[in-house]
């Protein structure tokens, strides 16, 4: 989410400062040559959607070169771990999407963070109080910590799909973003306000003040920012695969990094220690997965399958929303019919969704069309139900109302906003839709020493106090049930829209809300971005941007909706998301569409680009 309005430091005076460690930031230089920054792009032959020009340029470039969208979307991905730092990179994890043009199949990798092997499941409680170390902004404990660092799965998701569907080694995909970390970017706002956003909790830790506090400040505004320890580990990957990320010294520095943070003695932070082992790091592998598929409105849409509770709880609220019209009512009326099918969903997803792996995901049923349309029999046109809702009855639904609803699930939300997402299709007709994180803005806060990465805090995504009968309950070796929702929309087996978002659990509705503005309510693709969002999530208020509030916030409420404006306990944002897609239209030709003002506007490019619609 980190959004950093970048320019390209192409400039060799800038170039020539000497970098002795960590990272140098510079006096602005001269002639900047500043990196175009399009919200939309249509045309030709490929074509990307990400929240920064940077990654997009590097998957441009290698769809120029002949790479294909997995090529692409890794070296996008990998550039985001240097310009996004504290919204991905490989101390994290995350849901890589493919759609195949030659088997037309869409086919996920998961590649979520795990649980260390040891990992008891009370490990989120402070002993010496015998509750949960706070998550608040004033006292984040839990999110700063050892404890909440899961094993990372992104240099195993870049593997694996280079491995399946690439055609470069990671090599050359980590090229371009080893350009970027070696010349630098240019320091924006947005990645100086993160940074003192982030400053007490990165002040814990001595390796994270050395790259991101350097003289004890955030990088100013203008100066160029390089990462060429960053570049360095990406050489090592490079050259040795990801075998030098989960075995040998890299991965028993992690470890080191977890066991022992390198506190600072600046904090007055508990930072618990983790548990994460060697072993842990060595036994990681990133899932090959079957998507979730519901057919909405004639389309097939496939979403990211549990640990993942994106797949289940869009693809619930498309098939909870197939048994209305959206398009003949009138607005109001269809986004409350979006909330409350979202809001039942969301009852669905706390109750049932966690790991497959460890506990029964009725993902089936979630998925069923039958169920959907049983669960929108508690969808009343003219009035909201109380909230929250109850889960639906798994074990036996026909389509009709059921007599007794189960008990309810007991959900606190602490899933942060961080996180990037990216779109990429090539020439062929292959796309990629990628979501990737390490949790909240800045991680754990943990920087590798000497290794220019930050590990993540997704463990934060297991509920913290636990609970026999809850499906996101802590447990050994298992992954954290995730929201992120890379999706691809098929119609007659070729792609019709791809798209995702960042958001912790906001992402499901940005998701859903989008795809219906562009399916449902008569928006383009650029406009269904950019519409005003809110995130009903069957809380007692639905968290809405200011510019939604405006628009429908009174005849929402008068319906029984509470709406509440958008902010997130540590950025205060007033904002939802920050969503790429890309259209396809007639005749290969393609949209990319990024955010024109979320997170400072994305960056939408295509390989031939055409003027205008
Ligand atoms: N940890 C969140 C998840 O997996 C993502 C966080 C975010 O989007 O900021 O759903």
């Amino acid at each position: 989410m980190t959004h950093v309005r970048r320019q390209l430091a192409a400039v060799t005076a800038a170039l020539a400062l000497s970098v002795t460690s960590g990272a140098v930031a510079s006096p602005a230089f001269a002639d900047p040559r500043e990196t175009e920054k399009n919200p939309t792009a249509t045309g030709y032959g490929g074509a990307v959607s990400t929240v920064d020009p940077e990654a997009s340029a590097a998957a441009i470039e290698v769809l120029r070169k002949g790479g294909n969208a997995a090529d692409a979307a890794v070296a996008a991905a990998a550039t985001l771990g240097v310009t996004e730092p504290y919204s991905a990179g490989i101390g994290g994890g995350g849901y890589f999407v493919f759609y195949d043009a030659k088997t037309k199949q869409v086919s996920t990798i998961d590649g979520r963070e795990t649980a260390p092997a040891t990992m008891p499941n009370d490990a989120f409680i402070d002993p010496a109080t015998g509750k949960p170390y706070l998550f608040t902004t004033k006292r984040p404990e839990l999110p700063t910590s050892g404890v909440s660092v899961g094993v990372p799965g992104t240099p195993a998701t870049w593997e694996r799909a280079l491995e399946r569907w690439g055609t470069l080694n990671l090599g050359e995909a980590l090229k371009p973003a080893i350009k970027v970390a070696n010349r630098g970017f240019v320091v924006d706002d947005t990645f100086r306000n993160q940074t003192l956003d982030n400053k007490f909790r990165f002040n814990t830790f001595t390796s994270t003040q050395d790259l991101f506090l350097p003289g004890g400040d955030a990088p100013a505004v203008g100066s160029i920012f390089k990462n060429p320890q960053l570049a360095e580990t990406y050489r090592l990957l490079a050259k040795e695969g990801t075998s030098a990320f989960y075995t040998g010294p890299l991965a028993e520095e992690i470890v080191s990094a977890v066991k022992k943070p390198p506190t600072s003695g600046d904090t007055d932070l508990p930072v618990p220690p983790g548990f994460m082992t060697t072993d842990d790091l060595a036994a990681y592998k990133a899932v090959d997965q079957d998507p979730t598929h519901v057919k909405y409105r004639g389309y097939d849409v496939y979403g990211m399958a549990p640990s993942s509770s994106g797949g289940t709880t869009v693809g619930e609220s498309l098939n909870i929303l197939e048994n209305f019209e959206l398009k003949d009512m009138q607005r109001v009326d269809a986004l409350h019919h979006y909330f409350e099918a979202s809001s039942l969903a969301f009852a669905d997803r706390g109750a049932y969704v966690g790991d497959p792996a460890f506990v029964d995901v009725p993902t089936d049923v979630l998925t069923d069309p039958i169920f959907g349309k049983e669960r929108a029999c508690k969808i009343d046109p003219t009035a909201a139900a109380p909230k929250p809702v109850s889960p639906g009855d798994i074990t036996t639904y026909d389509g009709v109302c059921p007599a007794q609803a189960a008990p309810l699930a007991d959900e606190t939300d602490t899933e942060n906003i961080s996180t990037t997402n990216l779109t990429v299709a090539d020439k062929w007709g292959n796309v990629v839709e990628y979501t990737l994180t390490i949790e909240q803005t800045g991680g754990s806060g943990i920087v590798v020493p000497g290794r220019g990465f930050l590990l993540n805090n997704e463990l934060t995504d297991f509920s913290a106090v636990y609970n026999a009968t809850d499906p996101n309950r802590i447990q050994p070796g298992k992954r954290p049930r995730s929201s992120m929702s890379p999706t691809i929309i098929l119609q007659d087996g070729d792609p019709f829209l791809a798209l995702g978002s960042p958001g912790g659990s906001t992402i499901i509705t940005t998701v859903l809300q989008t795809i219906l503005n562009r399916v449902d309510l008569g928006m383009d693709i650029s406009e269904a971005i950019a519409a005003p969002r809110a995130a009903p999530r069957n809380g007692l208020t639905v968290s809405s941007e200011p510019a939604f509030i405006d628009a429908y916030g009174s005849a929402l409420e008068s319906l029984g909706h509470d709406l509440d404006p958008a902010g997130d306990a540590f950025t205060s944002a007033a904002e939802i998301g920050a969503a790429t897609a890309i259209e396809f239209g007639e005749d290969g030709k393609l949209t990319a569409a990024a955010e024109p003002k979320r997170r400072g506007g994305g960056s939408a490019m295509v390989l031939k680009p055409t003027d205008g619609p």
